[in-house]
């Protein structure tokens, strides 16, 4: 096996992080060998995350449309049912052809797959019990540990996935649950509600804090908030769980105001927790190498990715920073950069998150409240997806693009969207950013008609001037 010869690079983990990494050390010439356990790789994004939620969240918006605004466009039938097996299915093709793709993408660039656990044993040696039975050590100049992150519960509730899920098991529900509760109002949270809520379920989100999805734009927020109730999203914010019962045939939680006071109770048939997820490293061996990690357990590293053990670097979900697919991307392709003896850069500043409802909220830069915490003079300029064109062509008009630039030059700080597509739309404004460009650069760029990018620079006009269509 790949073990009997030294590799320049020895990867554990073959998510996004780790198989992009893999993929682009073979290309600058590194032998490398990449170790996974689950027996596919991608990782949780392929798996269990990114793809197979945005598989169900398209098919269930199809049902959606069908159900709600076929009609008034003038497509009618008589029936429209839910097929959850075939939903399940095409979600589960979506899943082995990715996969499957990136094994062929290691065949190609040369990597190296072990499928098995790896477990570090020196600083250049990793010992991997393998998914056959067999254990074989892998060695390597430069070991990168990209082992993700995993489901965090709360205190008190046990996930059987069955009737208590976390986002795997929420993929992955026999039958649409009458009523769901999701714990968490995060991004993973709202969309895997927004999936069920559009097949049937009365959906609940129980959040402690004050707001959903707190990385939002304030303004943003409170719009997204509202569209999502339109859709009979129903939240109970500062409010905690206390008390989980499954011993009948649903769950009854108990809740309490999140400063105290008098309980309530709330019944489901499924329970979603989805209250954040926790780097993963068990069984990896960081303290017989000694490798450091912060208080929450995640790997603590340089501007190069290299821990405090010689040889030895860490990207992705593992180490500090946003918990998202294309930011793991990124630090693979510049650890290797680095390791080979080249620049490697990502900028954390400019990474996009988006939130894949309908519509589909985006942002790339600083949130009107971060600006103003930094005490930077600015412009807000804002265009609403009412007053565009190819919005209301296809009557699917909810929405806003919000553009914040420093007031005295200019000088684009972020862009927040709210609008079918957001996730598409908005990099054009990351490229914007990534060029220091002035909001009055994307306004004098020509868009085509009728695209909702129009309302990009329309809100980017709003910055310094007029817009046109309102
Ligand atoms: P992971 O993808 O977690 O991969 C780590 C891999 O390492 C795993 O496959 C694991 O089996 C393996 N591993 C761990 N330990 C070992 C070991 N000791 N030996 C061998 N192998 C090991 N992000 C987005 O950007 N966009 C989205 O739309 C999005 N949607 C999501 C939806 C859901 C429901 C969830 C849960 C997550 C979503 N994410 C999304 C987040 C995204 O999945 C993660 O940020 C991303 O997968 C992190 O990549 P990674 O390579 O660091 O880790």
């Amino acid at each position: 096996t790949s073990g009997s010869e030294e590799n320049d690079v020895v990867i554990i983990g073959g998510g996004p992080g780790g198989y992009v990494a893999a993929i682009k050390a073979a290309q600058l010439g590194l032998k490398t060998t990449c170790i996974e356990k689950r027996g596919t790789l991608g990782g949780t994004c392929l798996n269990v995350g990114c793809i197979p939620s945005k598989a169900l969240l398209h098919s269930s918006h199809m049902f959606h449309e069908a159900q709600h605004s076929f009609a008034s466009h003038g497509v009618k039938f008589s029936s429209v049912e839910v097929d959850l097996p075939a939903m399940m299915a095409q979600k589960d093709k979506a899943v082995s052809t990715l996969t499957r793709g990136i094994e062929g993408l290691f065949k190609k660039n040369k990597v190296s797959y072990v499928k098995g656990y790896g477990k570090l044993v020196s600083p250049s040696e990793v010992s991997v019990d393998t998914i056959d039975g067999g254990t074989t050590v892998v060695k390597g100049k430069n070991i990168i540990i990209a082992t993700g992150s995993d489901v965090k519960s709360l205190p008190g509730i046990t996930i059987d996935e069955e009737k208590i899920v976390s986002s795997t098991g929420a993929l992955a529900l026999k039958k649409i649950p009458k009523k769901l509760v999701v714990i968490g109002a995060g991004y993973i949270g709202l969309e895997m509600g927004s999936v069920w809520r559009r097949l049937g379920s009365e959906v609940t989100v129980v959040e402690f804090a004050p707001d959903i999805v707190p990385s939002m734009d304030g303004e943003v927020r409170k719009q997204f908030q509202r569209m999502l109730e339109k859709q009979k999203m129903k939240f109970m914010l500062k409010t905690k769980v206390v008390g989980v019962d499954t011993s009948g045939d649903g769950v009854k939680l108990t809740l309490e105001p999140a400063s105290g006071g008098d309980q309530t109770t709330l019944e489901a048939d499924v329970v979603l927790v989805s209250a954040g997820r926790n780097p993963f490293t068990a069984g990896l061996g960081l303290d017989k190498i000694g490798v450091e990690t912060d208080k929450v357990g995640r790997i603590l590293v340089n501007e190069r990715f290299a821990t405090n053990v010689s040889g030895v670097y860490a990207i992705g979900d593992v180490i500090p920073g946003p918990m998202l697919a294309h930011k793991a991307e990124e630090d693979g392709v510049a650890c290797v950069e680095f390791i080979a003896g080249k620049h490697g850069h990502v900028d954390y500043d400019k990474v996009p998150g988006v939130v894949y409802t309908h519509p589909e909220v985006a942002s790339v830069g600083k949130t009107e409240e971060q600006v103003k915490a930094l005490g930077v003079e600015y412009r807000v300029g804002k265009f609403p997806l009412l007053a565009n064109s190819r919005a209301k062509a296809i009557d699917d008009a909810e929405g806003l693009v919000k553009v914040i630039a420093e007031k005295e030059t200019d000088k684009i700080l972020g862009v927040h969207i709210m609008a079918p597509n957001a996730g598409e739309l908005i990099h054009e404004a990351a490229l914007a950013l990534a060029y220091g460009a002035a909001s009055e650069d994307i306004a004098r760029v020509c868009h085509a008609h009728p695209t909702m990018s129009e309302a990009l620079k329309e809100a980017a006009m709003a910055t310094h001037d007029k817009p046109i269509h309102i």
